[in-house]
């Protein structure tokens, strides 16, 4: 029998890979609580919970008893001119969950089309209004996903390149630190005042591609006031940090001023299903309403809304406010404080940040200097039984809230002897 390592490479064509230079895919069998098995029964404490999804753990006994209970009842239906009970339900728990001025929910599939949609929503409510608003304001170093709109949003510009010519219009503004606060507020107003910015989309608080790149809410407040004092809808995407992993529900939860409109996805389902919803106010809401049927949002994906993803949706929301996970948090925020203390004055690391759950470093050695340090580091995580999925000099941990003091430990020890091997 051949591996699975060996038949993937038949067929298979990975994202975000060169094949010719990573040939080789490690073979995941099974995946249980925290943990993840590979064909060879090699177990791995998934540090980063395969990508941000499964936070209340991989194969979720109270996640799998109601999705399959909600497979033996209704598996899919058209959404348009249909309605069901999950997709029902979900709507009532995920509102009452956002911030308190969101009101309507758009479903589409993954991240990706939760920012696409939030993009079009922000630039057909002016084009409702009668206004010429055609260019979007972004972050630098901002992620938002693969499709064109998400693209050309992103400034992450190595995956970007053959596609640039075909991009949305996008002004750029830097993060804001407190250093640049000043000056950044003062050239946003002047961009402001030519009445062309639609809408500004942000990764509030974290950016996750940027490699967990942390600014102040103060700070983002007062981006978000100016924004909004001239008209410009404010787009959270919150892909990444939603469901509690900056230590509140969602890390706009942080902010007086709310969002216009939240992309949300990732642990939107547990990690055991692809779906995302972009929220939206009332008032987004009421641009599209009309008795023309152009002023409608014209945008459906066929499995918008698929009731077993909202059955998944909702117990994960059930899982995320139970008091059991909530103390889960307020631990894991504990231990990594704990962590940071004991290692942020160790000469091989340059600076550290968290906020809630996530929790970053960057290493003080210089990349020329020791080659590859991004696949070194990656190889010894993974030799040690943790996986961790460095960016650059960055290492960080995203682990699921059932983590327990144990696992942590084991990923903290890792991270300590890679430290202590340079
Ligand atoms: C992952 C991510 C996306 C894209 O989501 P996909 O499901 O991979 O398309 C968008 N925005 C942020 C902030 C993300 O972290």
């Amino acid at each position: 029998m051949k591996s699975l390592s060996e038949r993937d490479q038949k067929h298979l064509w990975h994202p975000l890979t060169q094949h010719k230079l990573h040939p080789k895919m490690l073979g995941i069998v099974k995946a249980k609580g925290v943990v993840l098995y590979d064909e060879q029964g090699k177990e791995y404490i998934d540090g980063i919970s395969s990508w941000y999804t499964c936070m209340y753990g991989h194969c979720n006994d109270a996640i799998i008893a109601k999705v399959y209970a909600q497979m033996q009842q209704l598996d899919q239906v058209v959404f348009s001119g249909f309605t069901h009970e999950p997709a029902i339900a979900l709507s009532e728990a995920l509102i009452s969950l956002l911030p308190s001025n969101q009101e309507k929910l758009f479903f589409s599939d993954n991240g990706s089309t939760s920012t696409e949609i939030g993009i079009k929503m922000a630039l057909q409510y002016h084009h409702n209004k009668g206004k010429k608003r055609t260019v979007l304001l972004a972050f630098e170093d901002g992620f938002h996903g693969d499709t064109f709109g998400a693209m050309s949003v992103s400034s992450l510009s190595v995956y970007n390149g053959p596609f640039e010519d075909y991009f949305i219009d996008v002004k750029r503004i830097p993060v804001p630190t407190d250093d640049n606060i000043g000056s950044l507020l003062h050239e946003l107003e002047k961009t402001l005042d030519l009445d062309a910015i639609a809408g500004f989309i942000y990764e509030p608080l974290v950016q996750g591609a940027a490699a967990m790149k942390m600014h102040r809410a103060e700070h983002l407040e007062k981006i978000l006031k100016v924004i909004k004092s001239h008209g410009v809808l404010a787009i959270a995407d919150e892909v990444m940090t939603g469901f509690g992993k900056t230590g509140r529900h969602f890390a706009s939860d942080y902010m007086v001023v709310k969002p216009d409109i939240i992309c949300m996805s990732k642990a939107l389902t547990a990690g055991m299903l692809p779906m995302a919803v972009t929220s939206c106010t009332q008032e987004v809401y009421d641009a599209f309403y009309s008795d023309e049927i152009a002023k409608g949002l014209f945008h459906g994906h066929t499995y918008t809304a698929n009731p077993l993803a909202c059955a998944a949706a909702l117990a994960g929301i059930e899982l995320l406010t139970s008091e059991g996970i909530q103390k889960n948090i307020g631990q894991i925020i504990q231990w990594h404080q704990e962590f940071d203390a004991e290692i942020k004055d160790h000469p091989k690391v340059a600076s550290t940040r968290q906020i809630g759950i996530i929790y970053a470093l960057d290493l003080n050695i210089a990349m020329e200097r020791y080659g590859n340090v991004r696949d070194r580091l990656f190889k010894h995580f993974m030799d040690s039984g943790v996986f961790l999925r460095p960016l650059g000099n960055t290492i960080y941990i995203l682990a699921p809230y059932i983590t327990t003091k144990e696992q942590m430990q084991k990923i903290y020890n890792s991270i300590k002897e890679v430290l202590n091997s340079f």
